[in-house]
Formats: C-alpha cells, structure tokens, sequence
C-alpha cells in the first residue's frame, strides 16, 4: 500500500469520525508492566481538546466509511454520496504504533461503518486491538466502538484488548430512532451493553479469587446521543441518560449536538446552528445527576421539560425552589451545601473540614473558591451582611445575569434583555 494512499484514507476516515465525541480516556490504569510500548496510567489527566470541544489526544478514526445502513443523521449513511475508503488491519495497527512513537497521540479511538454484518465489521475491530497488544505489545490506550448487533463472543474478546468499548444508543427516544435510522434496533445496542456490564461484574469478582484474571475493559463502557436531530425534550434525554447509566452502569454519556448535514424533511435544514449551549447545559444536569445527588425530576419535570439556556441548571433549580434558602453554611449537611448555585463539590469538602474549627463568613467562603456573585444569594454565613431576600425567582435571576461574565452572556443578550 502506498504512502499517499494510506495518506488518503486517513484524511477521510479521520474526517469522518471527529462526529463522535465520546472519545474521553479518563479512568483506564493499564500500566506498563512488560516493558512494552506505551503507558495509559494517568491517562484521565490526558485529554486534549480542539476549539470546539473534541478530544484529539486519540488517534481517532474509523475503520472504513463504507456502510450497510442509511441512518438519516449520519454522514456515512450508504445513500450518501461522499468518498469512501477502509482501512487494512495493518494499515490501523502500524498508523498507530508509528503515531504513537512520534508522540502525537496517546492511543486509538477506533469505530467503523457497517460493512457486511455487525460481526464482520467488530471481527476487524477485535483484530486490530488484539494485534496491538499481542504483536505490538502496545499500552496505550484503546477505545473501540462496539458495532450494534455483535456477538457476545466478539464484545469479550473485545473487553481483553480494549480500555473502553463504548455502543451509541444514537437518538435518546425510541420512537426517534424507529423515525430516523428504520434499520437499527435498540435491543441491537442494548445486547452488547449486557454482556459487557455482566463480563466486567465477573472480571470484579474473579479478581478478588485470582490477581491474575485478565483485565476487561477496565475504563468501562459508555455512548453517545445525538441530540437536536428528532425533536426530544431535555426532559428525555436525561430520563434516557439516567436508565442507562443505572442499567449498563456506564462510565460516561456524551451528548453531541447534531450537526445538519443533508436534505432531510426528518431533520432540522442545513444551515440549523449546532446547539453547542443546549450540548453544554445537559452536560451540567449530567454532572449534577452523577456528583451533586440531584435526580432528573427534580431539574426536568413536566412543568419544567427542558432546560434554561440563560442559567445553568444548578441555578435554575435553585431560583424555582427558593423556598429551600438560605442555607447555613455553618450547620447544613453536604447534600443542602452542595445545591447552592456557585458551590463546586470541592468547596463543600473544604467548608465541612473548614467549619469544625471555626464559623464561616464571606471572606472565608471568598478564599475558598466559591462564586459568591451567586452564592451569596442563597445563604448564610457568620457575616452580619446579606443581599436582599425579598425578591423572586425572576428578579434574582435578572440580577444575577446583569452581573454576569458568562461567555455566554453575548449569545443570550437579547433574551435577557426580557429579564430586565
Ligand atoms: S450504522 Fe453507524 S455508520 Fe452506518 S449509517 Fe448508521 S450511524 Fe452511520
């Protein structure tokens, strides 16, 4: 194979794949131990990010563009008329190792179009995985994308090789994936989703018998929703992330605002702006569903189904339940301290150890980190001095967003001129 045509399939194929944005290497520890190439330990401090947001620290790339299905949100949808390459196993193996020895990635993110069947196609991925670690002895790190509908045997062989095997479940509602990709079945997702939580449930406990069970897929599993491409609410979405993440016990949900890429009377039109903001608020009801002990209903409801763009959601729950402040920062638990808008868990840690020694005021709060052009709103502390109480949600939410420096404060001008 000739140099510029490896050249060509790389441009196309990388291309094609920077639409997948769950490519985040946090939580893999495969050391070197054999002295081979490579060390992914540490790697959850590795990321590296392009201006929009998309992880570049992986060789990342598909397999082959070439695919058997005709999802209508994809750009490699078969009916598509768009240059189409695939890669040899070989040609992925030595791109990698060669890459990585020039330092310009710390590991592969791996995913492919369909081509014949879901198990001819994940074989190849399998293959590539399996190379590297046994002929390369490669420890880098690897992320394979499962292909929908592979066999159970596939996805373990898959779990030996790879740090994280992640499957997208696409579009977040079932009747918006029936809608815009008819092939595809959510039991097809949700089977290698099974098998991979149920193998690393026995890796867990057949380590504790024998230190030398192999390792499987030790950064765990996790997928991607494409969001804005069938008309969900917010309220959906999270309900779908929240199943998921109970059921499979996945490591992360990545959410990608759908980018329009064709005539589609399915889709929003070309030219529709990506909803990068809506992308970035999900991602914060994301975290404080996972760190912040907040469940889905209490941020999106019925009343409440999708979530503000001015505020996060943190401070949108808040302003709709004042009736819950202020909070005593000297004497409310860690659940209460951790709902004040502009309170990140680590000033909540640092206020618990803090307040044994003494009663908190401002400019303690103030050393620690807090935000308190917010906080200070929703508590109290051991300072005589407070801002006004009196106001409601919308006049808080008005002045609060006339103090801000959010760099999102230029996109909302014209809305918040409605708070004014
Ligand atoms: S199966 Fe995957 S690669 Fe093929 S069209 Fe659907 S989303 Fe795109």
């Amino acid at each position: 194979m000739s140099f510029e045509r490896t050249q060509e399939k790389l441009k196309i194929l990388a291309d094609a794949a920077k639409y997948d944005v769950s490519c985040s290497s946090s939580g893999s520890n495969r050391s070197n131990a054999t002295k081979g190439l490579g060390d992914a330990t540490g790697m959850g401090i590795c990321h590296s990010y392009t201006e929009d947001g998309r992880c570049v620290s992986l060789l990342k790339i598909l397999l082959t563009n070439h695919c058997i299905f005709d999802c209508a949100y994809c750009v490699t949808r078969k009916s598509n008329d768009i240059k189409r390459a695939a890669f040899q196993v070989q040609e992925v193996v030595d791109l990698t190792i060669n890459f990585y020895r020039r330092n310009y990635i710390e590991g592969l993110f791996l995913s492919s179009g369909i081509f014949k069947s879901a198990d001819y196609t994940m074989e190849r991925l399998v293959a590539v995985a399996k190379k590297l670690r046994l002929e390369e002895n490669f420890n880098g790190y690897i992320h394979l994308k499962s292909i929908p509908g592979a066999s159970d045997e596939l996805m373990k062989e898959a779990g030996l090789y790879a740090d994280r095997l992640s499957v997208n479940i696409e579009i977040p509602t079932k009747e918006g994936l029936k809608l815009l990709a008819p092939d595809k079945n959510r039991e097809d997702f949700i089977k290698p989703m099974i098998k991979v939580k149920n193998e690393i449930i026995q890796y867990n406990s057949e380590k504790k018998l024998i230190k030398s069970t192999p390792k499987f897929a030790p950064a765990g599993q996790s997928t991607q929703m494409i969001i804005g491409a069938s008309g969900e609410s917010d309220q959906q979405i999270m309900w779908t992330s929240d199943y998921f993440y109970k059921k499979f016990e996945l490591k992360r949900v990545y959410y990608s605002g759908y980018i329009p890429i064709s005539n589609d009377n399915r889709l929003p039109q070309l030219g529709t702006a990506v909803p990068m903001l809506r992308e970035n608020r999900l991602y914060q009801t994301d975290w404080l569903m996972r760190f912040y002990g907040f469940d889905v209903h209490e941020i999106l409801n019925n009343e409440h189904p999708n979530l503000d763009l001015d505020v996060d959601p943190k401070l949108g729950w808040a302003l709709r339940n004042l009736g819950h402040f202020p909070v005593d920062v000297n004497k409310a638990d860690k659940h209460m301290l951790a709902r004040i808008p502009g309170l990140g868990m680590k000033s909540v840690h640092k206020i618990i150890q803090a307040r044994r020694f003494r009663s908190l005021n401002w400019e303690h709060l103030q050393r620690m980190g807090v935000a308190l052009n917010r906080a200070k709103y929703f508590l109290v502390c051991a300072s005589n001095d407070f801002e006004r109480r009196d106001l409601t949600g919308a006049q808080l939410k008005s002045l609060i967003l006339q103090n801000s420096t959010s760099k999102y404060q230029k996109i909302l001008s014209p809305q918040m001129n409605l708070f004014g």
